[in-house]
């Protein structure tokens, strides 16, 4: 078995959410440190400020786990407080600087797949590849390290992909100035392409993800309700408002969860919800956030309580540029995938398009890429796993892309 599908299994066994991401880290970090990539991790890496942070008892518990999992005391005290994921530079003479993003976060599904490397922690679970793509970037470090190129490749290892809240933090480090070629994909997505390689993507979507705490005050229900503020009601009143918003096929909202009201007896004093909004264009889903916005206003007005609206992680859609995706399509044969040239039409959302924003506004070319391979059950599913035979073809479909943008005239 070669060493990215050990990496893999690795990984899949300690799965972490994010920005708890600190055993997966420690791991990249003590790999790529063997083969002589200069390593930085920890606050330096988040110039930005974090959304969605989980609390304090979830990250330390997290960190006693990677602690006991075997990993390097050194990382784990710098990544202390959440801050997980690694950026490893290598600079060898002059030349192109090509930057790949591999992100390393699980999701929170308890796992039924019954398999020797079956995830050690209830209620998480590597249900998206994530550990494929992280074992994939540890691979693709030690082919470079090894194979003679000039230039700057600097590999970005990002937590917090879910909930999308990690890449717009990375994709603005000072680290990645200077970036003439990024790269990044995901493997799986479709079920009927093995061994496709997608070399570009459409209509990945623009989201917002919103908590809302709605504030009321509790009274009996029975002796003097007009003395209380309804939050449980106002709550319910703004999710049927809420659904009116999007009023064309570019815009989506889902309110997810409602929770509120401490007793049968007793006006609710507080409600909790969790909720996102998604749009095609930029324009649309701007204009869809400041319904929103207007919406919780009116709601205020309406039943008298006051609405706190929190932004807990973020994504825009960026396209990839043709020429850089057009060149990455020729390297497919040698790897072993086939090219298919029509876009993955991608509908959900993925923050590597932060990256790609940003690369492209300084001038240079971004691509995301989807690595079509058997997946046993859809993403995020109890059961999902996927064909790891995949993972070599990626490590080697990057190690030449890379390698050819090296060595292509700096920009
Ligand atoms: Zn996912
Ligand atoms: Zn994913």
């Amino acid at each position: 078995m070669s060493h990215c599908i050990d990496l893999r299994r690795a990984l899949h066994r300690h799965p972490e959410a994010g920005f708890t991401e600190f055993f997966s880290t420690s791991l990249a970090a003590t790999e790529l440190s063997r083969q002589g990539w200069t390593l930085h991790l920890g606050q330096e890496l988040y110039e930005t400020a974090r959304l969605g942070v989980p609390e304090q008892p979830v990250l330390e518990a997290a960190l006693e786990r990677a602690r006991a999992a075997g990993a390097d005391p050194v990382h784990l005290e710098r990544m202390a407080g959440g801050y997980t994921g690694l950026i490893a530079t290598m600079q060898r003479e002059t030349g192109p600087t090509v930057t790949l993003r591999f992100d390393l976060d699980c999701v929170e599904v308890q796992e039924d797949l019954d398999v020797p490397w079956k995830s050690l922690t209830p209620g998480l679970m590597h249900a998206c590849g994530h550990d494929g793509h992280t074992a994939v970037g540890i691979e693709l470090a030690r082919r470079l390290s090894e194979l003679p190129w000039t230039g700057r490749v600097n590999l970005v290892f990002q937590p917090a992909e879910e909930g999308v809240r990690g890449g717009s933090i990375f994709s603005q480090s000072s680290l990645l100035q200077g970036t003439d070629y990024f790269l990044s994909g995901h493997l799986g997505i479709t079920n009927d392409a093995e061994d496709t390689l997608y070399s570009t993507v459409s209509h990945s979507m623009n989201t917002s993800k919103w908590d809302l705490t709605v504030k009321g005050e509790s009274v009996h229900a029975a002796l003097y309700p007009e003395q209380g503020i309804n939050a449980l009601l106002a709550a319910a009143d703004l999710v049927v408002e809420l659904y009116r918003l999007p009023d064309n096929d570019q815009t989506q909202l889902n309110v997810g969860t409602l929770t509120a009201g401490t007793g049968r007896n007793v006006v609710a004093g507080e409600a909790k919800l969790r909720a996102e909004t998604r749009g095609s264009s930029r324009e649309s889903h701007d204009r869809l956030n400041q319904a929103f916005g207007e919406t919780c206003r009116e709601m205020e007005r309406r039943h008298g309580v006051r609405i706190s609206q929190t932004l807990a992680g973020e994504a825009i859609y960026s396209p990839p540029h043709p020429e850089l995706c057009a060149l990455a399509a020729g390297q497919a044969e040698a790897a072993g995938l086939r090219s298919e040239p029509k876009p993955y039409p991608m509908m959900g959302s993925e923050d590597a398009f932060y990256f790609i924003d940003r690369v492209h506004r300084e001038g240079g070319q971004g691509a995301y890429f989807i690595f079509g391979t058997a997946i046993r059950a859809p993403h995020h599913n109890p059961m999902f796993d996927f064909n790891e035979a995949i993972l070599e073809k990626m490590v080697s479909f990057y190690t030449a892309l890379t390698r050819e943008l090296l060595s292509a005239p700096r920009r």
